[in-house]
C-alpha cells in the first residue's frame, strides 16, 4: 500500500492505478480503525477494481468544546490494518491540503443536517459535507463507502452528492458491534471499563424500542421508556432518541412507514450514537 500526503504524489498513484482501466473505491475516515471500518474497505474491494482509504481528523466537523485535540491518532497501526485488507492507497493529507485557504466552511448540509445530531452539533454537518466534497474532487472516486453507523451523515453525504450532481456511487454499510451490541467507534477507547459496561443499555433500549414499534406500539411512550433505561443506566444527558422518517428524517408519531430510530446520549465525557432500521409490518 502506498501511502501520500500531498497533491501531487496523490495525482500521480491515483493516475498510475487508473491506468489499467478499472474503477476506483473510496473509504474515508479520522483513523483509529477497527472492524467497523474494515467492513467498509471489505465491500469496497467487492465494488472496485483498486481501494483507496484516507485518514484526516477534519477539524471543520467538531466544535469548539469537542474532542478534536484528544481524538485518537495511531497511523502506524492503521496503516497496517488498511494493508493487510488489501488497500493500495492511502489518503493522509495534512490540513492545508484539505483546506489551503483556512479550515472553512465552504459546502452546506442542507435540511437533512439540521435535526438530531446536526441541532446538537451546530455546524457539525456542514463541516461533513465540506470535507467529503474536498476529499471527492481530490480522489475522485466511482464509489464510496460510508457506515450506517452515521446514519444522519450517510444522508447528508447523498443529498451533497445530488446537489452536485457528482458522479460517485454512494453505499451505506451496516453497523458493526460488539458481542454486547455496542456499535463499534473510535470514541469507545474513551470509555472507563465501567462507561463501557454501561453502554451496553444503548443498543438494548434501541432494540426494546424496534421490537415495540414493530409490535405496533405508540412512537412517544415507547421513545420515553428509552429515554428513561439510559438514564438509568447512567447516560447524562440524553440528547435524543427519535423515531424518524428513513430518507427525510421527518419526525413520525407511528411506524407508518420506512424509518429509522436513533440516539444520541453521553456516559462520562464520552457521547455515543446509535440507530436502528424499523419498518412496518407487511400488510
Ligand atoms: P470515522 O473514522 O468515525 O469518521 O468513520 C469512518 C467511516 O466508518 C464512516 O463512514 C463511519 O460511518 C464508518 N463506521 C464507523 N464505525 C462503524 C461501524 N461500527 N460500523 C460500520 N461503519 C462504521
Amino acid at each position: 500500500m502506498q501511502i501520500v500526503r500531498d497533491m501531487e504524489a496523490l495525482g500521480a498513484a491515483l493516475a498510475a492505478l487508473r491506468a489499467d482501466g478499472g474503477t476506483i473505491a473510496f473509504v474515508p475516515t479520522m483513523g483509529a480503525l477497527h472492524a467497523g471500518h474494515m467492513a467498509l474497505v471489505a465491500e469496497a474491494r467487492r465494488r472496485a477494481t483498486h481501494v483507496v482509504a484516507s485518514i484526516f481528523v477534519n477539524p471543520t466537523q467538531f466544535g469548539p468544546n469537542e474532542d478534536l485535540s484528544r481524538y485518537p491518532r495511531r497511523e502506524s497501526s492503521d496503516a497496517q490494518m488498511l494493508d493487510a485488507e488489501g488497500v493500495a492507497l492511502l489518503w493522509a493529507p495534512d490540513v492545508a491540503s484539505i483546506y489551503p485557504n483556512g479550515a472553512e466552511i465552504n459546502v452546506r448540509a442542507g435540511a437533512v443536517g439540521d435535526v438530531l445530531d446536526g441541532a446538537a452539533r451546530p455546524g457539525h454537518f456542514d463541516g461533513v459535507a465540506t470535507v467529503v466534497a474536498r476529499l471527492f474532487d481530490q480522489v475522485r472516486p466511482d464509489v464510496a463507502l460510508f457506515g450506517e453507523k452515521d446514519y444522519q451523515q450517510l444522508l447528508v453525504v447523498r443529498q451533497m452528492v445530488r446537489d452536485r450532481a457528482l458522479p460517485v456511487e454512494i453505499v451505506g454499510v451496516p453497523t458493526q458491534r460488539d458481542a454486547d451490541g455496542l456499535a463499534l467507534s473510535s470514541r469507545n477507547l474513551y470509555l472507563t471499563e465501567g462507561e463501557r459496561a454501561a453502554a451496553r443499555a444503548l443498543p438494548r433500549a434501541l432494540g426494546e424500542a424496534a421490537a415495540a414499534l414493530q409490535g405496533g406500539a405508540e412512537a412517544a411512550p415507547t421513545l420515553a421508556a428509552a429515554v428513561d433505561k439510559l438514564a438509568r443506566a447512567g447516560f447524562d444527558p440524553v440528547d435524543y432518541v427519535e423515531l424518524r422518517d428513513a430518507e427525510t428524517l421527518a419526525p413520525l408519531d407511528r411506524l407508518d412507514r420506512p424509518a429509522r430510530l436513533l440516539a444520541a446520549a453521553r456516559i462520562g465525557t464520552t457521547r455515543l450514537i446509535d440507530n436502528l432500521p424499523v419498518a412496518p409490518a407487511p400488510a
